[in-house]
């Protein structure tokens, strides 16, 4: 057998640890089946927006009123031109392998949405995930919100052996959920003390069951973080931001001085810091002044921090290249994979190579689906496996690896990496 159809074979026997989802719990998605264009959704109406449809065009084509004739009419205004991309590739091959259906067309839509309602049931994400998908832990960042519209840090939804909560620590951070952090703490919130004992609190009821802690802040300022913010000066801000609510900008010390805080109690839990970086989901958001300096600003802040953990998501795309080099050179920061093998699959690749040429096997953690829905996370880990296999294929016959060194390389990324750094050792 060929090199590449042999390493592939091998890869798909490697039971996966999945370093970055966002899926809803199976309770949710039972409630919440879906119709053919839901696995067009999560990322797929970012690819159908980028060859333009129109936000009037996006209501309309999501919402549960449309007639499926006129959701038809738009998307095949836009499909044909963006089915090629990552993000709908990897639609296109869970409906294929998951639901029997080859192509989404006028005349297979009503079929694949009556295999969708049939296939949601209870078992269904063990059905996809482990049977299907081979994942046995997938490390979640919930989007799921509470009846004031906050975020949950941690979503205490049950089955946490595979849905494995990353701690979302955003509005720790930049603080917000008041109620929300009370009611799981049974703490007060008012002075700037108290949010740090509920902080504590809080770490102390959830990290046990967490895999990580999960900071999206790239989105809304630098990576750098003061860390010589006066106690004072913290907390008067505080009291100023539970007032009147202070933008990123405005909160930014305040925001340095507990992202400290995070960190210590992260190292005290022995979880690691997921770190977004790089590029910024959704149409038409660019900010690549802003996030060019993602690699320094946390490769710095990992030599700084010896007793913590960093994994930089989604290989910092574009600027992996950067990457590669911190995570050669830094002994506690991590290269991750997440959205990455559909946002660019061929650079995906080309870094996976780069990164096991360039640094020991177990920097580099390599699958993430970055989705809410499991259908499109089973879609990315076949891209990925794929891609993988291109890059460890060529270290065979280019770089004069063994086809067992190549194997070995793929269990760490796909599993033995992820699995030696998840929390609660
Ligand atoms: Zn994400």
């Amino acid at each position: 057998m060929a090199v590449l159809e042999t390493i592939l074979e091998r890869l798909h026997d490697i039971r996966a640890i999945d370093t970055h989802e966002h899926l809803w719990d199976e309770s949710y998605r039972l409630e919440h089946p879906g119709d053919w264009t839901l696995l067009f959704y999560h990322y797929g109406i970012t690819a159908l927006q980028m060859a333009g449809m129109s936000a009037a065009e996006t209501d309309e084509l999501y919402a549960d009123a449309t007639p499926h004739a006129r959701k038809w009419e738009i998307f095949s205004r836009y499909y044909p031109a963006a089915r090629n991309t990552g993000y709908l590739r990897a639609a296109r091959i869970a409906i294929r392998d998951l639901y029997g259906i080859e192509e989404v067309t006028s005349d297979s839509m009503e079929e694949l949405t009556v295999r969708i309602r049939e296939a949601v049931q209870p078992g269904f994400h063990h059905w996809v995930l482990t049977e299907r998908a081979g994942i046995d832990c997938a490390w979640v960042n919930c989007f799921d919100r509470d009846a004031n519209e906050d975020r949950y840090p941690v979503r205490d939804w049950g089955d946490t052996a595979l849905l494995r909560p990353a701690l979302y620590a955003n509005d720790l951070i930049h603080p917000s959920g008041y109620g929300l952090i009370s009611g799981a703490t049974g703490l007060d919130t008012a002075t700037l003390g108290d949010w740090l004992g509920a902080i504590d609190a809080y770490f102390a009821r959830y990290a046990p069951q967490c895999a990580a802690v999960k900071i999206s802040l790239a989105y809304s300022r630098p990576l750098a973080f003061d860390p010589a913010v006066p106690r004072a000066r913290a907390e008067a801000l505080y009291a100023q931001h539970r007032a009147e609510s202070l933008d990123n900008a405005a909160a930014r010390p305040l925001e340095d001085y507990l992202f400290y805080h995070v960190l210590r109690r992260a190292a005290d839990h022995g979880l690691p810091i997921q770190l977004h970086t790089g590029l910024y989901s959704g149409a038409n958001r660019l900010n690549a002044y802003a996030l060019r300096d993602n690699v320094k600003d946390v490769a710095e802040l990992a030599i700084a921090h010896p007793e913590c953990t960093f994994i930089m998501l989604h290989i910092a795309y574009p600027f992996q290249d950067e990457l590669v080099m911190a995570a050669r050179q830094v002994s506690n920061l991590y290269a991750e994979m997440s959205w990455a093998w559909v946002v660019d699959p061929v650079a995906a690749a080309q870094f996976t190579a780069q990164m096991l040429v360039a640094a020991p096997m177990n920097k580099l953690l390599g699958f993430g689906g970055d989705y809410a829905w499991v259908e499109n996370t089973y879609g990315h880990l076949q891209i990925a496996r794929q891609g993988m296999a291109r890059a460890l294929a060529g270290l065979v016959t280019d770089c004069g690896w063994s086809l067992e060194e190549a194997c070995e390389a793929g269990w760490y990324a796909l599993r033995g990496s992820a699995e030696a750094l998840a929390g609660g050792r």
